[in-house]
């Protein structure tokens, strides 16, 4: 049977509390699904792909990503958030046309895909009119990667945007019939594609805009996901607690960023049952503030990590394990420092590398609303599955297969990829033909870039004072 695929004798991290971290273990995929992990399985007719030493893991969830923006990869890497909204938001985002957000988004799915990224929360704050919807989800669909599309705002105008004429004062609202039709057409909740409402909340719109919204996400059914306090944006007016006020604390909400949440607005987002999306590279780099999720795990609440933007940073979960890993202990590091601890002390509380995977791969599942069917090497779950190669120049000679992973590999050393139980990548290589979609995105940008305006070097650093 050729939709068998039997992968053998690899250290299989599943993920899976019941089944753990198995060394010499064979993982059989039978059509969509995993049927069995466990040593010795029979391929009995199966398609064998022999992973001997290698690690399999479940493929990584990122957690929100403006895919559309990979048409401007690298555009702004100096840019402070600040600098982000003036630029990126309101000179280039007005001036993408349909063609644009289907290149950018099949090349950011193909991206992933290549980085064993299996399941994307495509952040989409691009629905200028509905052929960029439909443009968006043909990008998605052509890659084959799982994706929750998240449909978002147009974003058609300098004046009305996220801030609108007054500071959180946006009176643009989603575009709640093409939402509707958008959902007829993915009312599949077990699909490959999914949906989910990406709104902006009580920090950028009016009140009446943001019970709009939310009362749309109640009414499709789907879940939120909404930026909260990220540098001065979302923290003054806070967020949490006015929607606590406003009775829409929806469980399963992601909020994004999460980095200046005060503590009773923590409880708000643990009672209500909501979840953080963390993009630590992005929240370092352009002061959105610390990623806080070691406050967010010691509560129980579901962290996932996201890469956010390609146009300030590397958009792939090896560095966001890295940003996340180093950031969180230097916290704690600096904690101790201050506490003038003995040398001879460790640091107490230190986050481990086992759950900066956990949370690249299961709790971002989880996040992203697909625990239930991937995340984990669970028979009976969706097989979306990568292996790591241990052979290469950076990762052999393993030791802790947590520790190659986690510290040690990068995109390079993704070897095969399986999505929905189809090989998307083989032998390092994409099945998919890469020209024309490359060819696509970079008439984007060239298409985008000359719609900017000045056309002189260090041009994009301009617009808003960077530092
Ligand atoms: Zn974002």
């Amino acid at each position: 049977m050729t939709d068998r695929i039997l992968i053998r004798n690899a250290t299989v991290l599943t993920q899976d509390d019941a089944l753990g971290e198995m060394a010499g273990a064979d993982v059989l995929v039978d059509g969509d699904r995993i049927a069995e992990v466990g040593r010795g399985l029979s391929a009995d007719g199966a398609k064998v792909i022999e992973a001997d030493g290698d690690i399999v893991i479940p493929g990584f969830v990122d957690t929100h990503r403006h895919t559309w923006e990979t048409s401007i990869r690298t555009s702004a890497p100096d840019y402070t958030l600040g600098a982000y909204f003036g630029a990126i938001l309101d000179k280039f985002a007005p001036n993408y046309r349909p063609d644009d957000v289907y290149a950018g988004n099949l090349w950011g799915a193909l991206e992933c895909l290549n980085a064993g990224i299996t399941t994307l929360v495509d952040w989409s704050h691009i629905m200028n009119t509905p052929d960029h919807a439909d443009a968006a989800l043909k990008g998605l669909r052509e890659s084959g990667i799982r994706s929750v599309f998240a449909f978002g705002f147009p974003n058609t105008s300098i004046q009305d945007w996220w801030f609108g004429p007054d500071y959180a004062g946006s009176v643009e609202r989603i575009d709640a019939d093409d939402a509707r039709r958008v959902r007829r057409e993915l009312s599949d909740d077990d699909g490959l594609i999914t949906m989910a409402l990406a709104t902006r909340g009580t920090n950028f719109c009016k009140e009446d805009v943001v019970r709009f919204e939310w009362e749309l996400a109640k009414e499709l059914g789907v879940n939120i996901t909404v930026h909260v306090a990220m540098d001065r944006f979302g923290y003054t007016k806070m967020q949490l607690r006015r929607l606590k006020e406003m009775d829409l604390l929806y469980p399963n909400t992601t909020y994004i960023h999460s980095s200046h949440l005060l503590p009773d607005e923590w409880q708000l987002v643990q009672d209500s049952g909501g979840n953080v999306s963390l993009a630590p590279q992005i929240e370092l780099q352009m002061g959105h503030g610390w990623a806080p999720a070691v406050t967010a795990s010691s509560l129980g609440i579901p962290v996932g990590l996201s890469s956010d933007v390609a146009t300030t940073a590397s958009a792939d979960q090896f560095t966001q394990m890295h940003a996340i890993f180093a950031s969180e202990r230097a916290r704690k590091h600096q904690d101790a420092w201050e506490e003038d601890l003995d040398g001879n002390t460790p640091t107490p509380d230190l986050l481990n590398s086992r759950q900066v995977l956990r949370w690249a791969t299961l709790e971002g599942a989880m996040v992203a609303g697909v625990g239930d069917r991937t995340g984990s090497i669970t028979p009976g779950k969706k097989a979306d599955i990568v292996i790591i190669d241990t052979k290469a120049v950076n990762v052999s000679p393993v030791i802790d297969p947590v520790g190659a992973v986690v510290c040690a590999a990068d995109v390079s050393n993704v070897k095969t990829v399986l999505v929905d139980g189809r090989i998307v990548k083989d032998d390092f290589k994409l099945a998919a033909d890469l020209t024309a979609p490359r060819q696509a995105v970079e008439a984007s940008r060239d298409y985008l870039v000359g719609k900017f305006g000045d056309p002189e070097p260090g041009w994009l650093t301009a617009p808003a004072a960077v530092g």
